[in-house]
């Protein structure tokens, strides 16, 4: 009786499937009979995926819990269609990893695993690694003669020479694509090879000397590479050398046959970045970036998972990559936003590094010249390591800043007389110049000067920004685009005119002024083309004179040699901004951007144009002590509890309707009220219409939620979603909730 009982023990999948329902479901695996203990079924079934069908769809999910019982009437709970995985394709402690994040974020667990998959993968294809190109450089001796009619080949020869063997990512990082090697292979003279990837661990493993560490360095690495768990804030001016910290910890983790997540900003992951950590270890690098196919980033994610890649390097998503033996993770420039994700699964990846770092027990370092201001006071409470680099490596200088006032001084498309007398000597002495100017576009607005009519965007709360070229309007929040506009329709004058700079309005004044310069503009309408970054940034680093005019897109991790004069010419604008983070980052753009003026052997200067130069906030900033900036900052913060001091989330609503919008926080707020109105340690505000309140024809609205501790907030946040989950009218508005977030828009 006993044995027969035992047999039929039914096995029971818990699924988490890709829906917004924040649950996961219960299957039936029919051959259970295979596996000889719930245990063994567990190590094998965790993580593998399944296919089931859901509500008429078939849907792939991810096993996350098995057992011998359900809450469910077992007799209706159906068999799964197929199981996909004869083993975790999800390590346990990255589906770990995603529990903690689904529930720390209020998010769905099928989606927070969606997420950390790749496309491929999550429709279900095979996780096996097919064979990839390399390619191998047939000598030939007499290579002059050989391609003595294909000069182009001949260099593209030279270059390739240098090493006997070409991954893809070598090939990336030296900015050349498979396509130019066509004709070499047509030679003969390049061999291309399809190979499984294996690990790379027979040759030494530095290929590049190591820098002769500066004492502060050292004690930087001595300490990273003594540890278990431990969050270091590598906080070193832009120059310092942090780069260089993290090559040594690297090396150190490589040595013991770990491997290395490295975390960079979206804008960051050059072919010149990624070459950094390539060119020093004979080692597997695998980038994450956005030229990747489907096929490639599968490639990428199964080579870290098998243990095949050493070095990981790419941007937020990456912090999902699974890996066999991780030993060190290092998000650089930790302050960018562009870790955490605005929409759908809004997590941050930086937040989410200290977590995996924890659970596995390994350090992690976070690396800035302008750490946040959360990072920075967990450094200050001794929950971070402070590990500071204060002087310049190498032999370059820091720069120095000056304010120059612009009150009532002539301006010529946004440039004053002696900012354009600075730009012309540094490119008198062959030097380059860096204008940023954090606008794209040719002029945010265009106004009637008759009658005052601006062109607005007819679906957002918003005016529209005037566009060159191509010749048009735009509106850059919900992409609404139209022809030029020259008559008022208003007052039908034909005096219409375009009010304020944008990049393409400063590119064309310079051109004017400086007509035998290059005037190379960078922003997201001049990169659009795939490779027309690394094309300019190829141009940049030659080194000829010329004037670089570009948003933040120039602002971060580059590392231009011959940029001598840095200006910034609209720092009034950013200082006028709603959000409560606008000083910070404010502070953080213009010491990056000032961080690019002469890292090299050229001393470095920087011009803030600005018509308010006694502004605390700027004369603070120009003694270039962002330490002393933030403590500015400080009290601000403290007095209206706001993070790093209180623990934020926003309840976005929106919806056609603003009544509907408004009315389904107000119903919240009430039932919120109820629960926690008299407990001084909550603070709701709200619901109040968004900044920008109309957007894309909807109307936006947000609930804040600021508490004394996580514990409580994440209370608040469980409360509302229960609410809203069961709400009638939630079913007509969008909504979703945002934990620690980082645009209040
Ligand atoms: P950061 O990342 O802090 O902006 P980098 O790592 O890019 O700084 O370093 C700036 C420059 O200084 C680089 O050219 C780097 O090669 C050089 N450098 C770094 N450390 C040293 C060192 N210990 N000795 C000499 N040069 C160094
Ligand atoms: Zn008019
Ligand atoms: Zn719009």
């Amino acid at each position: 009786m006993e044995t027969q009982h035992k047999q039929v023990d039914p096995i029971i999948l818990s699924v988490a499937l890709p829906t917004p329902l924040r649950k996961t479901f219960d299957y039936l695996l029919p051959e259970a009979t295979i596996y000889a203990s719930l245990a063994e079924a567990r190590e094998l079934l965790t993580g593998a995926r399944v296919q089931v069908s859901f509500a008429r769809q078939t849907l792939i999910g991810f096993i996350v819990n098995v057992s011998h019982t359900s809450h469910f009437d077992i007799k209706k709970i159906k068999n799964i269609s197929q199981l996909i995985d004869q083993q975790p394709l999800i390590p346990a402690d990255l589906l770990k990893l995603c529990q903690r994040a689904a529930n720390y974020y209020c998010h769905p667990l099928g989606e927070a695993l969606s997420t950390a998959t790749p496309a491929l993968l999550r429709q279900g294809e095979p996780s096996i690694l097919q064979p990839i190109n390399s390619w191998k450089i047939v000598a030939d001796t007499d290579i002059k003669s050989t391609l003595k009619r294909a000069p182009k080949q001949l260099d593209l020869y030279l270059r390739l020479q240098e090493r006997q063997h070409w991954s893809p990512e070598l090939l990336y990082s030296e900015s050349i694509t498979p396509t130019q090697l066509r004709s070499l292979i047509g030679k003969k003279l390049v061999i291309q090879q399809q190979k499984l990837p294996k690990p790379q661990r027979s040759n030494p493993l530095l290929a590049q000397q190591h820098h002769q560490l500066t004492d502060e360095q050292s004690v930087a690495v001595e300490s990273i590479n003594h540890s278990d768990y431990c969050a270091y804030l590598l906080y070193g001016i832009t120059g310092s050398g942090k780069t260089e910290v993290y090559l040594q910890a690297i090396e150190e983790t490589l040595s013991k046959h770990q491997q290395v997540l490295i975390l960079v900003p979206e804008i960051g992951l050059t072919p010149q970045t990624i070459q950094r950590f390539q060119a020093r270890f004979n080692r597997t690098v695998v980038a994450v970036h956005s030229n990747l196919n489907d096929k490639e980033r599968c490639e990428a994610w199964l080579m870290a998972a098998q243990g095949i890649a050493d070095i990981v390097i790419g941007t937020r998503s990456a912090i999902f990559t699974p890996a066999r033996n991780l030993g060190l993770i290092i998000v650089d420039e930790e302050h960018d936003q562009s870790f955490k994700q605005q929409d759908g699964f809004r997590y941050n990846a930086r937040d989410l590094a200290v977590m995996r770092a924890q659970q596995l027990n390994i350090p992690l370092i976070l690396g800035s010249a302008t750490p946040s201001m959360e990072s920075f006071n967990n450094a200050q409470q001794q929950r971070y390591k402070l590990l500071p680099l204060t002087q310049r490596a190498g032999s370059a200088l820091t720069p120095s800043m000056e304010v120059l006032d612009v009150c009532r001084q002539p301006l010529q498309d946004g440039l004053s007389p002696p900012l354009i007398t600075a730009i012309q000597r540094e490119i008198e002495q062959g030097n380059q110049v860096l204008v940023f100017l954090n606008r794209r576009g040719f002029a945010p607005s265009l106004l009637c000067h008759d009658c005052g009519w601006i062109a607005q965007c007819p679906r957002c709360d918003s005016r529209l920004t005037v566009h060159q070229s191509p010749q048009h309007l735009h509106c850059h929040h919900c992409d609404y685009q139209r022809s030029h506009i020259h008559q008022c329709p208003k007052c039908n004058s034909r005096e219409v005119k375009c009010l304020g700079q944008g990049t393409e309005r400063c590119e064309q004044a310079l051109t004017t002024l400086f007509p035998k310069t290059d005037i190379i503009r960078v922003d997201r309408d001049s990169t659009r083309r795939k490779n027309s970054m690394k094309n300019i940034l190829d141009n940049i680093n030659k080194g000829d004179p010329c004037i670089l005019v570009g948003t933040q897109m120039l602002a971060k991790g580059h590392h231009f040699a011959d940029v001598t004069l840095v200006v910034i010419l609209d720092a009034d604008s950013s200082l006028f901004t709603a959000d409560f983070r606008a000083p910070e980052r404010f502070g953080q753009l213009l010491l990056q951007v000032s961080g690019r003026a002469g890292r090299a052997q050229k001393p470095g200067r920087v011009i803030i144009q600005s018509h308010l130069s006694n502004h605390p906030y700027l004369q603070n900033l120009l003694q270039g002590n962002y330490s002393n900036f933030l403590a500015m900052l400080e009290p601000e913060r403290k007095l209206t509890q706001l993070p790093p001091y209180g623990n934020l989330a926003l309840i976005r609503s929106e919806s056609k309707r603003p009544e509907n919008a408004a009315g389904l926080l107000n119903q919240l707020r009430e039932h919120l009220n109820q629960s926690c109105a008299h407990n001084p340690q909550v603070n709701l505000l709200g619901p109040l219409p968004a900044p920008l309140e109309k957007r894309n024809d909807r109307y936006r609205f947000q609930l804040q939620i600021n508490t004394d501790n996580r514990q409580l907030r994440h209370h608040i946040a469980a409360l509302s979603i229960q609410f809203l989950d069961g709400s009638v009218l939630a079913r007509r508005v969008r909504w979703s909730i945002d934990i620690d977030p980082q645009d209040m828009n």
